[in-house]
């Protein structure tokens, strides 16, 4: 057994900052970050390519100046000069892959002092992520403090039995979800005994009875596989008494959260995290997401990469972790659709409050009668199957200008969701777009890190 990366006396040092700083007023962590962002950026100058690219943003002294005219980075350029990007010479991209399919899915520590993950690369090869025990501070002091955790408390009062957790996730890779759930386990012999993953890959059956045997009182895992366990629920074949869903690694959408809800009788409550950086968000008691914003900085943009005004959606957002100062991830264009919210929370804190519009999933371009192009957006698509049709375990695939691939779990659902479809596209002006529509028996494919991309602008290999 080998001993996780751990720092006890950073996590603490940081958990007790993350507690208070919420509560205290925003000048107060807008000046740690300052610092941290400072540091950050002098950690970078020990990367190469981030020293090629500082050196073209001529800074003035202020880092926020010195961000702003960082120009963004891509997952692409990253990987491809991967030993560049690094600050410690010791990592290489050629033997960190073979180490991803070793000893990294157990969460041994390459060369004793990191923790090694990989993302789920919707296309290409999955690209590769360092932790060491400073990053990882920051992680867990921010889950601990804020996370959902902090809201349920498995802690329970004495006349209670504590929560058991069951992490429902692809547990065949390197992933850090599961990586993060069996550190916190090793760690901690008490979350060991009351905790446990379960392979979202098994057959429903034996998922439900593995789960059933178990009987956790928290169930965590994607938005797409908690509706899909609810509907085992809502059957009768899983008899789960939950007192909360956790949900991340995907976009929650309302109706999801409703029916998910319904079903379990059990608040969900959802944290939005990336491989990039593994705690960006958690939700508050209100139910909205704030920004870990003492340790994270989200800058939405539009196409060109250029800042869109708070309050409106940007095309993707451009990710700064201030944690992590050996594989610096600095104005890093994530992808997902991020509003900043203007205005505070009932709750009091005083970290912003965001809203994920879209995770991974694809903005669908199709041309109208004239030939012009509209963009859809994923979330407006997935609300029409989901709240008008009352379909949630679908496929959208953009197959041509004017044609959709439409595909469903459901039995008998296939009409039903091209109807709501066409009458939404309809009002598009997109009224002549063929919709084919397919019904599935099986479970519909996922990435291999279980993820589910529902919309697709075209046919992607492995989802
Ligand atoms: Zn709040």
């Amino acid at each position: 057994m080998h001993t996780p990366v751990f720092d006890p006396w950073q996590t603490a040092w940081v958990y007790a900052d993350a507690v208070g700083a919420p509560r205290a007023s925003a000048a107060l962590w807008q000046a740690q970050r300052t610092r941290r962002l400072a540091a950050l950026l002098s950690a970078a100058q020990r990367s190469r390519l981030y020293r090629e690219r500082l050196a073209g943003a001529a800074s003035s002294g202020d880092p926020w100046q010195t961000l702003q005219r960082l120009r963004p980075v891509s997952k692409r350029e990253l990987m491809q000069r991967f030993d560049d990007w690094v600050t410690d010479p010791e990592l290489s991209l050629p033997a960190l892959r073979r180490f991803l399919d070793g000893g990294a899915r157990s969460g041994e520590p390459w060369l004793g002092r990191y923790l090694v993950w990989e993302s789920s690369g919707s296309s290409g090869e999955p690209a590769v992520f360092v932790q060491d025990a400073r990053c990882l501070a920051v992680f867990d002091a921010l889950q601990a403090a804020r996370g959902p955790v902090s809201l349920v408390g498995p802690l329970a009062p004495w006349w209670q039995a504590p929560q058991r957790i069951a992490l429902v996730a692809a547990t065949g890779g390197a992933y850090a979800s599961v990586l993060s759930f069996e550190r916190a386990r090793a760690l901690n012999p008490w979350l060991a005994a009351t905790s446990r993953s379960f392979s979202m890959q098994l057959a429903p059956q034996e998922l439900a009875a593995r789960l059933d045997a178990y009987a956790p009182t928290v169930l965590a895992t994607y938005p797409s596989m908690a509706w899909v366990l609810s509907e085992e629920q809502r059957a009768g074949r899983l008899r789960l008494a939950l007192q909360a869903v956790w949900t991340g690694g995907e976009t929650l959408t309302a109706a999801v959260r409703r029916t998910v809800a319904e079903r379990f009788r059990a608040p969900v409550h959802d944290s939005y995290g990336a491989s990039e950086c593994f705690v960006i968000a958690d939700e508050c008691r209100h139910g909205r997401l704030h920004a870990n914003a003492d340790w994270v900085v989200l800058e939405p943009a539009d196409e060109q990469l250029r800042p869109v005004p708070d309050g409106e959606p940007g095309h993707t957002v451009l990710l700064t972790n201030l944690a992590n100062h050996v594989q610096p991830v600095v104005r890093y264009d994530l992808g997902d659709r991020v509003r900043i919210v203007p205005g505070g929370c009932d709750c009091g804190s005083s970290l912003p409050v965001i809203e994920v519009q879209g995770r991974c999933d694809d903005v669908l371009t199709l041309a109208d009668a004239r030939g012009h192009r509209v963009h859809l957006s994923p979330l407006a698509l997935t609300t029409v199957l989901e709240d008008d049709a009352g379909v949630f375990d679908f496929q959208l695939q953009g197959v041509g200008p004017r044609a959709l691939r439409l595909a469903v779990h459901e039995p008998g659902a296939g009409e039903r969701a091209a109807d709501a479809l066409r009458a939404f596209l309809q009002t598009r002006g997109l009224a002549g777009t063929r919709i084919a529509v397919t019904e599935h028996a099986g479970r519909l494919p996922c990435g291999a890190s279980g993820k589910r991309l529902r919309v697709q602008a075209s046919p992607r290999p492995g989802f």
